[in-house]
This record gives structure tokens, C-alpha cells and sequence, in this order.
């Protein structure tokens, strides 16, 4: 037993200190899959001694736990707030009051520091360990994330070299803009709202009850500030330093300075360099450097004395509002857009701003002709801050949030609770229209060859098109007038098309553009419903019961074949010839597949995972990303999810490595 002990204890020992050398250093000495070796057989390990867990096991950041509803906890040490400047005159008169508190001849240094814009976060470690991870909150106390917290993985779990026994380290958890900018890719796709911003996104995710969805986000952890009795630093600087040999990722912007000309200078640098860097910084934080000193200033009641955060200014401009108009999307999605008296904030011309909803203009009174305040910060787009109140347009003139749609007039719809309007009319109305059948066309659905986006619009404009149905009915002499539409690019085109009738069923069904059904979803209802007669037949019941579908899902499905517009175009596609059906022919049905549910996980020799998920589907098996009582099979390959092993082990269902899978497969059916 003790031998089992050792040896797990040192593969756990080795894993964190080659996670520390990827995730912090940035410079690994073993390849992913030695890494990923090493970890899976810790992970056996773990599984046959589970009385040797550990919560903070490298094993476990793939996450897993749930949080109903997390628990509100006491800070130990409060979490201030900062003093804001936006003025190099105030961090002057800041440094004065320092001077005169702390006598004139007093030497003081500072230590400046970029301020990340995210969720900060206050981490607790006993004896090396992480014990608990706290969100701000009120400052006093705040909600107990450390579930979700564990799956970011430049939070240590375990510390190296000589720290104190216990203590509590301050930092941000932020989202970086690659990061975002690829969730709001999966989003546009699925027809879903943007995330506005990395600030909001971050601290969301951190809300999340599934800890295993934190741990497919991007997030990642800067650590700046220690708290505690006896630490073993005298100045924040050397906190910086230490808490960096510990093995916390501690940026290595921060710097050292002897005066405030010099403080000045950072912040004259990074204004520019900002711009440049992976993640959002809203200013740059000074400190008093020496601890003593610290303690000397103390604190106010909302913050303490010896730090002080240079705010950048958003780059602002005030401007007259013309004129609000309406964007309509793919899915109806009303965006009020605010047309504006062109103004330069850093260095481009803004005309337009966005208005988030009927709420914020409510909110603020808006009347055209007001001049408003425009604001470029971390939003994609420019958006209005605020209304000068000296500058009033007239009260006739107030912007009324429309009713009718601008493109079609069709009534707009406000669901219960969400603060977007719809257009109602989701068949006839041009954008949407547009939208779907480009939808329909692009490269994850029908993939039509010889059919751009561009053409679809010309083609509508024309009155050749009005939804996906009438593709399947153009005729050569229609398309031939049109402009750029040769002999060549117009036989193209129909080929195209025609050959659109062979793509199965599951990309015609992702093809309808249902709300909230994206490729994963069509394929899994593909499945389980094999035909559309079936799926349009389906019980909100059924629909829940498939795996990964909840209730918004199955809602959008049940509200999608409700409509008779709908049903007629299904009928018309399926006319055309269509696959409305999960053809058995498609397949290589194998009897030990069929109905049986897989999860893969882990990395094969032979074949990619994406190839043998569809070789699964393909004799008839479900593939799903999570381990439930419900699961047949764990394919597991190298580097398997431990906790899926864990449920697996749990549910008692069968395991199989590729060896296995292969011999299963090549079993006569
Ligand atoms: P504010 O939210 O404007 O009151 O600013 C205070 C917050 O700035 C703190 O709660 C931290 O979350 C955050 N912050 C970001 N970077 C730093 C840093 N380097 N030092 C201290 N606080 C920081
Ligand atoms: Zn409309």
C-alpha cells in the first residue's frame, strides 16, 4: 500500500511540475503525449486506490463537479477596492498626501502594475495546496468557486519551493481576446448573441454549475498581490517574485521604480503598447512598494492608501445622434443602430454606434438630435455611454423603439424575459431569408458548390429565390440574365445543387437553420429520430430524453415544426428529393453498434478521434461527450478524461482501448 502511495504521490509530483513548466514558464521538456501517458497512469492509479483521492490531483482539471448554488464565505483578510484616477494631476496630488503622511525625506518606491480587466479572485493555500478559491463579493465575503476554479489550469494546485504554510494570494482571472473571439465564433454560428466583452464572459464562466464546461473555456489566471500573518517578503515587488518562484503565474510586466516621473513613464508606455497586448488591461496599478510603509498608510473604508489605479480613458467623443435604425438578422434579432454626425475617436471615424436594446434607450431618454457620449473601450463596437444633459434634443422627438419590422412590417415579438425583439414573420421576411438559405448553403450544410452567399442575395434580389425550396426549382434561362452569371458558372450552379440532394439527412436537417440546432445537435437528432416525419412527430418528452438536447432545444424543435410554413417547405424539399431520412444504405449497420452509446475520449495511433466517432455513428452507434449510467461503451485512448474513467468505472460500463474496438468492430455482425 505505502508502495502504491509513493508512486502515486510522485507521478502527481512530476505532473505539476510539468504543468507548471507548460502552463507558467512556457517551456515544456516532454511531448503532449508523454505528458498525457503520465497523467493516464496516475489515473489508473487513482481509480483502483480511490481511497487515495485527492482534489488536487493533476487529474482532476478536466473538471466534473456540479455546484447547485455556491456557497457565500468570509474573506479572512478583506478584498479593497482601488482609488481611481484618470489624471496624471491627481497621481501627483496622491503622491503629496503620501510625502505628508510618511514625512518629506522619505525615499519611496513604487511598484507599477498592469490592471487586468477581469474576475478577480482570492486563493487560499494550506501547506502548499489549494483549499479554497473565493470571488470579491462585497469585498468582506464572496461566493466559494473553487470547483471551477481547480480547471483553469494556471491556477497551481500544488506550490513549489519554500512558501508559507498558509496564506492567501490576490489575482484576476481573465479571458484572453483569442479565446473570446473563438467562443463568439461557436456562437455566431449557432445563430446565438455575442458575448460583449472578456470581462463579463469571465466572470460568467466562473458562475457556471458545470465545472466541466469552466474547463473548456479559455480562461486563465495572473496572480498580484499576497495576503497574510508573518509572510515571508518585505515589499510587494519581492511578493511579485516569490510568489512567481511558488510557481503562480506572475506577468512579468511589472517593474520597479524610484520616483513618480518614472511611474509616469509606464504609464506613457503602456497606453500605446496596450493595444499590442493578448488580454484587456484598463489601467495600470501603483503601489507603495515597501510593506512598512504599507502598513504606515493604512486604509480607508473602501481602500487602501498606498495604491492608487491610473484608469486609461475609453477613448470618448460626444457627436449628434440622427437617426436610429434597425438591423434585422438570420435569426429576426432587432439591433438598434445609432446613426451618428461623424466623429474621430483614436484615429477612425465613427458614424455608427451600437444601442444594445429598447431598455438602454428607454433608459436614457434618447431624442434625436441629443448629443451623445460615444465611447471605443473594449467592445468590438463603439457604443453610447450617456446623453449630455446640456445638449437636449426636443421631447417630440424621443426615440420610440419600433413595433413593425423595417424590413417587412411584420409585428416584432419580445420573449418573456430576454431583452432582445424579433421579428415575428421568421418565413418571409428578406434578411431572414436571406440568412437562412445561406445558412442552408454553407459549407457545414449542404455545401453547395458553385453557390456563394453573394449570388444567394443577387438571386433574391431578383425574385429568383425566396426560401431553400426554390433553389431546387431554378431554371437555366433565369439564372443566365443575371449579372456575372456565364454559361459556365450558371451549368455550375445547377450541378450544384442537384447534387445537394445526395448530402444526408443530418446536414439537410442542420441546413433548416433551426433555432439552437447546430451540427452536433442535428446529427444526434439525426440519430435518434432517423426521419423528419419522425422528429416532427416528437414529444418535448422524447426530445429531452435524447442526450445533450435540453428543454431550449427541444422547444426551438417542437416550435419549428409547428408552424404549417414549415411543414410546406419540408413537404416541397422532400418532393425535390431530399434526404429526409437516415438512409440504412449510408450506413454499415453492425449489430453490436446499433443504439449503443459511445464516448471517446483520449488520443488514438490508428485513427483521429473525429474519424472514429464517424465510423462509430456509422455502424449505427451514438456518440456522446459525456459518461452517463446511460453509456455502453468508453472508448478510451491515451490521455483518457479521468473523471469520464471515473464515471465509467462508476456506471459500470465497458471499457474498451483501441485494440479492443478494433476486434469489436471486425466481430461478424
Ligand atoms: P476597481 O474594480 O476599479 O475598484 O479596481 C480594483 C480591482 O482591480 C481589484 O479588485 C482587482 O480585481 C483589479 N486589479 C487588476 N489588476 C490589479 C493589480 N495588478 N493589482 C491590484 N488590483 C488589480
Ligand atoms: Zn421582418
Amino acid at each position: 500500500m505505502q508502495e502504491i502511495r509513493n508512486k502515486i504521490e510522485a507521478l502527481r509530483e512530476v505532473l505539476h511540475d510539468h504543468n507548471h513548466r507548460y502552463y507558467i514558464l512556457d517551456d515544456p521538456i516532454i511531448s503532449d503525449y508523454e505528458f498525457d501517458q503520465l497523467l493516464q497512469q496516475l489515473n489508473e492509479l487513482e481509480v483502483q486506490n480511490p481511497d487515495l483521492t485527492d482534489l488536487n490531483s493533476p487529474t482532476r482539471r478536466v473538471g466534473g463537479g456540479v455546484t447547485k448554488s455556491f456557497e457565500t464565505v468570509p474573506h479572512k483578510y478583506p478584498m479593497y477596492s482601488l482609488s481611481n484616477t484618470y489624471s496624471k494631476e491627481e497621481l501627483m496630488q496622491w503622491e503629496e498626501r503620501l510625502r505628508k503622511s510618511l514625512g518629506e525625506e522619505t525615499q519611496i518606491e513604487y511598484t507599477c502594475e498592469l490592471k487586468f480587466d477581469g474576475a478577480s479572485i482570492s486563493l487560499t493555500y494550506e501547506n502548499g495546496i489549494l483549499i479554497k478559491a473565493i470571488t470579491r463579493g462585497d469585498g468582506l465575503q464572496g461566493d466559494n468557486i473553487t470547483t471551477n476554479v481547480r480547471t483553469i489550469k494556471t491556477v497551481p494546485l500544488k506550490l513549489k519551493s519554500d512558501f508559507p504554510k498558509f496564506f492567501e494570494i490576490r489575482g484576476e482571472i481573465l479571458l484572453p481576446w483569442e479565446g473570446f473571439h473563438k467562443m463568439n465564433e461557436q456562437r455566431a454560428i449557432l445563430g446565438e448573441p455575442l458575448y460583449r466583452n472578456p470581462r463579463n464572459t469571465a466572470s460568467g464562466s466562473l458562475k457556471l454549475q458545470d465545472s466541466s464546461i469552466v474547463a473548456e473555456r479559455p480562461l486563465t489566471c495572473f496572480l498580484y498581490s499576497l495576503a497574510g500573518d508573518n509572510l515571508p517578503v518585505t515589499s510587494q515587488y519581492d511578493a511579485l517574485i516569490k510568489a512567481r518562484e511558488w510557481g503562480f503565474k506572475v506577468p512579468e510586466s511589472a517593474r520597479l521604480v524610484n520616483s513618480i516621473d518614472a511611474v509616469f513613464e509606464f504609464i506613457t508606455y503602456w497606453e500605446e503598447q496596450r493595444k499590442s497586448l493578448p488580454y484587456e488591461i484598463d489601467g495600470i496599478v501603483i503601489k507603495v512598494n515597501s510593506l512598512f510603509l504599507q502598513e504606515e498608510l493604512g486604509f480607508t473604508a473602501k481602500a487602501p492608501r498606498w495604491a492608487i489605479a491610473y484608469k486609461y480613458k475609453a477613448e470618448q467623443a460626444s457627436t449628434r445622434l440622427n437617426a436610429v435604425q434597425y438591423q434585422v438578422g438570420r435569426t429576426g434579432a432587432i439591433t438598434p443602430v445609432a446613426q451618428l454626425e461623424p466623429v474621430v475617436i483614436s484615429g477612425t471615424t465613427v458614424k455608427r454606434a451600437s444601442l444594445h436594446n429598447a431598455d438602454q434607450i428607454e433608459k436614457l431618454d434618447m431624442r434625436i438630435g441629443d448629443t451623445v457620449f460615444v465611447e471605443k473601450g473594449g467592445e468590438i463596437i463603439p457604443k453610447i455611454t450617456g446623453i449630455d444633459n446640456h445638449n437636449r434634443g426636443k421631447h417630440e422627438d424621443r426615440v420610440l423603439f419600433i413595433e413593425n419590422c423595417p424590413e417587412c412590417n411584420s409585428p416584432l415579438r419580445r420573449v418573456q424575459g430576454e431583452a432582445q425583439h424579433y421579428c415575428s414573420n421568421e418565413l418571409s421576411c428578406p434578411p431572414q431569408q436571406i440568412g437562412k438559405i445561406q445558412h442552408f448553403i454553407g459549407r457545414k450544410a449542404m455545401d453547395i458548390e458553385g453557390l456563394g452567399g453573394e449570388t444567394v442575395g443577387l438571386l433574391y434580389k431578383e425574385g429568383l429565390l425566396r426560401s431553400i425550396a426554390d433553389l431546387y426549382q431554378l431554371k437555366k434561362e433565369q439564372v443566365l440574365p443575371i449579372e456575372r452569371m456565364a454559361e459556365k458558372s450558371v451549368a455550375n450552379l445547377l450541378e450544384g445543387i442537384e447534387k445537394s440532394k445526395e448530402k444526408p439527412f443530418s446536414k439537410v436537417l442542420f441546413g433548416l437553420g433551426i433555432r439552437y440546432v447546430g451540427e452536433t445537435v442535428a446529427k444526434q437528432l439525426a440519430r435518434e429520430f432517423k426521419s423528419i416525419d419522425r422528429l416532427a412527430l416528437a414529444t418535448l418528452e422524447e426530445l429531452t430524453n435524447t442526450e445533450e438536447i435540453g428543454d431550449r432545444i427541444a422547444q426551438s424543435v417542437l416550435d419549428y415544426f409547428a408552424s404549417t410554413k414549415n411543414q410546406s417547405q419540408i413537404s416541397a424539399l422532400k418532393n425535390f428529393g431530399l434526404q429526409m431520412q437516415a438512409l440504412e444504405s449510408e450506413h454499415n449497420f453492425h449489430d453490436d453498434f446499433v443504439g449503443k452509446k459511445f464516448v471517446v475520449s483520449g488520443v488514438f495511433e490508428v485513427f483521429s478521434r473525429e474519424v472514429l466517432k464517424s465510423e462509430i455513428e456509422n455502424m449505427g452507434g451514438k456518440v456522446a461527450s459525456s459518461v452517463s449510467a446511460k453509456t455502453d461503451y468508453l472508448i478510451s485512448g491515451e490521455g483518457v478524461g479521468p473523471s469520464k474513467k471515473e464515471k465509467a468505472d462508476k456506471f459500470g460500463v465497458t471499457i474498451l482501448d483501441e485494440k479492443s474496438y478494433l476486434a469489436l468492430k471486425q466481430k461478424p455482425s
